[in-house]
């Protein structure tokens, strides 16, 4: 924006609720910074409170059967015309992305591009999406299913995929006839603003009631609890932490309510003896350095045939220092960290790693150069040398860092990418198809993937961790990420 002197304006958003934008009882505001370059202020948005959130709720709550009792296919239509109104701003949308949360244009293009996908597609599930009839039963009944809308939708929503994680939790819930109330992330909350200015117009265009969509900035303990705790909200829908996670799981399942959690991992890739390394190589980098590894999916752990070792470091290595590190919209090879906290999380791994014996291969630090001072620039990192139970190879670095290992045969190697609390995505890059079925079976991943990277992954089939990395009931995405959203009902009809 630009204001009546020509000097640069930022733009404030309000938060949106009951059909209208609001400001915070508060009155505070609180800035988005770009992480390429902190000097620029992204956008200002409100700092809510628990007041706020339980506004929102409420209006949520008082929404419900006027939503409910709206037919799928014209929920299917207003998420219809919010895809198109989306798909008409992806530009800005994903320069907004790249400027608030460092992503390079290219991956924040796809980002926005898979959003826009993920409104086309629950706008069609909308219109067919139903229970199921069964055969009559001795007795002549009817018997049938119906699938019920859980009521208020609480999500809670991280920073990392700002505006694909709440449009994956938004679209099936708003789709299934619930209505949401969403806080965004605090560091990366107005590219999802933007799409709440397409998702109002559609509303008024296709007389959705107020109250039905809610959308809230501010802290997770002002605005997340009440979510979670809130006697009107029936299902929360969380991505982030495994610390946070962990809590509110707890906290809403002593409420009875229903929950889903999508939290952190470790994810391996296996590289075996007859790998085409090159190829292993590629899919590995661009599973470790990719979304500067701040990707639930990345790959962190790489166990390599002790064959292929150093072939492979060596291949790696050289893809990391021609890692292209910039500002997020130049589209380099690789953009900055989302924030300080998140840069210095990294580097402390870093030294982490050395402090435990790693041979840091490569990286292991900030890169040097004026045009990083005032961002939060990290190098891509390889180390080598560690044993399983390294805390770099344990925790989650969420950073761009590969970890490598080697075994010797191959149930050692599934014995290894085994070995963390965690299990959302593994890979094996291989070109023995029945090293690929065992890893296959014997994996305790949810997502699992031959001859590809960790990180990656289609709308339409189910999405989700094991162990630690989820609760397990539930998927998003596909229609598993709708039955969440919904209570089968059982009819018999004589
Ligand atoms: P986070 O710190 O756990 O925050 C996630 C959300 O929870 C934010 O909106 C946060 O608010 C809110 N929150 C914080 N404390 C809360 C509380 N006491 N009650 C309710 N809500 C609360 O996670 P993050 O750093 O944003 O995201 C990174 C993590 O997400 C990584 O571990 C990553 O692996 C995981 N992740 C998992 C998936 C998956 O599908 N499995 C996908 C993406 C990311 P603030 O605004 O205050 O932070």
């Amino acid at each position: 924006m630009v204001g009546s002197e020509g000097e640069v304006m930022t733009q404030t958003f309000e938060n949106y609720v009951d059909g209208e934008w609001r400001a915070s009882e508060t009155g505070e505001t609180f800035e988005v910074v770009n992480p390429s370059d902190t000097t620029e202020v992204v956008a200002e948005c409100q700092q809510s409170s628990e007041a706020d959130a339980n506004g929102a709720i409420e209006a949520a709550a008082a929404a419900r059967d006027a939503w409910k009792n709206t037919p799928g296919p014209d929920r299917g239509a207003f998420l219809r015309t919010t895809a198109k109104k989306m798909d008409e701003r992806r530009d800005e949308l994903a320069e907004t992305l790249s400027r608030e949360e460092g992503k390079t244009l290219s991956e924040a293009t796809g980002e926005t591009g898979r959003a826009v996908d993920i409104f086309y597609y629950y706008a069609e599930r909308a219109m067919d999406y139903a229970g199921e009839s069964y055969n009559p039963s001795a007795q002549g009944q009817n018997l049938y299913t119906v699938r019920e809308p859980m009521g208020v939708a609480g999500l809670i929503t991280p920073w990392n995929y700002p505006i694909a994680i709440p449009a994956w939790k938004m679209a099936p819930a708003l789709a299934t006839g619930n209505t949401v109330v969403c806080k965004l992330s605090k560091e990366a909350p107005t590219v999802y603003l933007k799409v709440m200015e397409c998702m109002a117009e559609a509303a008024e265009e296709h007389d959705v009631p107020d109250g039905v969509v809610n959308v809230l900035t501010g802290s997770g303990e002002e605005v997340g609890q009440p979510i979670v705790t809130h006697d009107e909200v029936d299902a929360v829908s969380f991505t982030g932490s495994r610390q946070v996670g962990d809590m509110i799981y707890e906290q809403a399942t002593d409420a009875h309510k229903r929950i889903q959690t999508e939290l952190g991992s470790k994810n391996p890739t296996v590289v075996t003896e007859n790998a085409d390394v090159e190829q292993a190589a590629d899919i590995v980098s661009g599973g470790a350095f990719g979304v500067t590894g701040q990707a639930c999916t990345a790959t962190e752990r790489v166990i390599v045939h002790e064959s292929v070792e150093e072939e492979f470091v060596d291949a790696l290595v050289e893809r990391a220092e021609n890692t292209e590190i910039g500002h997020g919209v130049e589209d380099p090879g690789m953009g900055p960290k989302a924030s300080e906290s998140e840069l210095e999380n990294t580097l402390d791994y870093f030294q982490t790693a050395e402090d435990e014996g790693a041979t840091i291969e490569y990286g292991g630090d900030e890169p040097d150069g004026e045009e990083y001072e005032d961002g939060y620039f990290v190098q891509p990192t390889v180390v080598s040398g560690l044993d399983s139970d390294a805390t770099v190879m344990q925790e989650e670095v969420f950073g761009p860092f590969a970890g490598v290992m080697t075994y010797s045969e191959i149930d050692e190697a599934i014995e290894l990418a085994n070995d963390v609390e965690y299990g959302l995505a593994a890979s094996i890059v291989t070109d023995d198809h029945s090293q690929a079925n065992r890893f296959v079976d014997e994996i305790d991943f949810g997502i699992v993937k031959v001859n590809e990277a960790t990180t990656g992954l289609e709308l339409h089939v189910p999405f989700g961790g094991m162990n630690a990395s989820s609760s397990e009931t539930y998927r998003e995405q596909g229609e598993e990420g709708m039955d969440y959203f919904t209570i089968i009902k059982t009819v018999y009809d004589s």
